[in-house]
């Protein structure tokens, strides 16, 4: 017997049809004996037609009632699910965010602080099925509260780490992870396991398959998790921690995935004068508007020369970080402010690279051999990334993934 939870997404819930097909998922593991505690998502769609709603009905709403509309899709699909399985005979019941209850703070993105078992507890004693809307929770005044755009994932980990679940299964419409988006590279495969860390990596350089934010609960909880599909019958990502890797998987591939990320923009300041505590009087005010600066690469000034500095920001807030950097422009002193938004980061990403040198270089000769220009780089003990012309988006991704030996084994075949 495994105490389980199991999530379904939008898809997977959009109609009466699907639902039925969830119950049937839901049912059978049930009948292998197995404690289940259900989440659910709005149906797909849904949300984004309340959230709309609440934009014409005030373009400034409050957080609150923002969330007493927002909430009620996953209510909708929790009731709709325990019927559906009442009717096949199972002993089905839903328990909104209120009644268990998921304790949370704030409004419209909160975050969860506590939730209790015992409900779930005297479900599962009694042999029933517990269905828990996703994305929902109470505050201490008891209101509800919604916790952000994708927090059902969020709700589905939290509520596994809270019941001591053995894993938590994430139902959707992709079938697992893949070595990169299988749209560029069609020899793209799924991956059977990636450590938490790769996920957060994958997931924050434009990999969405789960809330990044669910991944990063999991790890701390070292729960497990299942991305399947909830359209196919076979196995799908498992999501696990490092020491779950090193036992049963000795000849990993090195490299996990490709990941590429079109949400950056770039700035390039020249003429800045060489003297301290230039660098923190540009990134000061930035940091301080809330700007996440991410790539950052500054030249060395030959003696008695200025320097230049490059770096990247989201570019939903690059208008916002030049009016910033313009504000300080007179006490810097520097020339000119450059930007670019026709460029992205494409990344590679593997725990394997901790103990295997030579994986930049491999990534630079890469580019290199076809013509690419790097125009910034970034490190970290997991992850290589490069900042590259967008153009070049679908061919360094393509080229990538070759050579570092992903492509299928069927692809890798026919280019011998
Ligand atoms: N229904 C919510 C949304 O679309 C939460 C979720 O599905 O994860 O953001
Ligand atoms: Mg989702």
């Amino acid at each position: 017997m495994a105490r389980i939870v199991m999530k379904f997404g939008g898809t997977s819930m959009a109609g009466i049809e699907r639902i039925r097909h969830v119950a049937a998922t839901v049912g059978r593991e049930a009948e292998r004996g197995n404690q289940v505690a259900v989440v659910v998502s709005a149906m797909a769609g849904e949300t984004d037609r309340l959230v709309q709603l609440c934009r014409e009905a005030a373009s400034l709403y409050d957080p609150r009632e923002y969330d007493v509309v927002v909430a009620s899709g996953e209510q909708v699909t929790s009731g709709l699910l325990a019927i559906t399985l009442q009717g096949m005979g199972f002993n089905a019941r839903s328990y909104m965010g209120w009644q268990l209850p998921i304790r949370a703070s704030g409004h419209a993105a909160a975050l969860i602080d506590h939730i209790e078992a015992d409900v779930l507890e005297r479900v599962f004693e009694q042999g029933g099925i517990a269905v828990i809307p996703g994305f929902q929770g109470v505050t201490a005044e008891g209101d509800v509260a919604t916790l952000g755009r994708g927090g059902s994932d969020t709700s589905a980990v939290a509520l596994a780490a809270a019941m001591k679940a053995d894993r938590c299964d994430i139902y959707t419409d992709v079938d697992g992870v893949y070595t990169t988006d299988p749209r560029i590279v069609p020899r793209a495969r799924k991956l059977a396991l990636v450590t938490y860390e790769e996920m957060l990596e994958l997931a924050s350089v434009g990999a969405k398959v789960l809330q990044t934010r669910s991944v990063g609960l999991a790890m701390r909880y070292n729960m497990p998790l299942q991305v399947l599909s909830s359209f196919e019958d076979k196995p799908g990502t498992l999501i696990v921690g490092d020491d779950a890797i090193e036992d049963s998987h000795m000849e990993r591939n090195v490299i996990t995935g490709i990941a590429h990320d079109k949400n950056e923009a770039m700035i390039t300041l020249t003429g800045l004068p060489d003297v301290p505590g230039t660098v923190a009087a540009i990134f000061s005010p930035l940091a301080a508007a809330n700007v996440n600066v991410d790539m950052i690469v500054q030249s060395v000034p030959v003696r008695g020369d200025t320097s230049g500095l490059t770096f990247t920001v989201p570019r939903a807030a690059l208008a916002h970080s030049v009016a910033e950097i313009e504000k300080v422009r007179e006490k810097v002193g520097f020339h000119a402010i450059q930007t670019d938004t026709n460029i992205v980061k494409v990344s590679a990403v593997g725990v394997g690279m901790r103990s295997n040198a030579g994986i930049a270089a491999t990534m630079f000769q890469t580019l290199a051999d076809r013509g690419i220009n790097i125009l910034a780089i970034t490190t970290s003990e997991i992850k290589v990334s490069v900042l590259i012309p967008e153009e070049y988006t679908e061919l360094a991704v393509r080229v990538l993934h070759t050579a570092y030996g992903l492509d299928t084994d069927a692809a890798a075949e026919e280019a011998e």
